[in-house]
């Protein structure tokens, strides 16, 4: 499977700050550093930042569902 060769590599792009790092989680095929991901959490809906982070997002994609 072509996920089991992505985790061999030495990191991955975070899909919001797009460095590659090592530690993270993924959300479909999108990979969130974890870095990003307690700033995310931390982040209130009101700050600016928010507003970066839910660009960086929209680029993750769900996967379509074959019925
Ligand atoms: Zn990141």
């Amino acid at each position: 499977m072509s996920y089991l060769i992505a985790k061999e590599q030495p990191g991955e792009t975070c899909v919001v700050c797009e460095k590659v790092k090592l530690k993270g989680i993924h959300i479909y095929t999108s990979f969130i550093c974890m870095e990003c991901e307690r700033n995310l959490i931390h982040t209130e809906t009101n700050d600016p930042k928010y507003k970066y982070y839910l660009k960086q997002l929209k680029k993750i994609t769900t996967p379509e569902i074959y019925s």
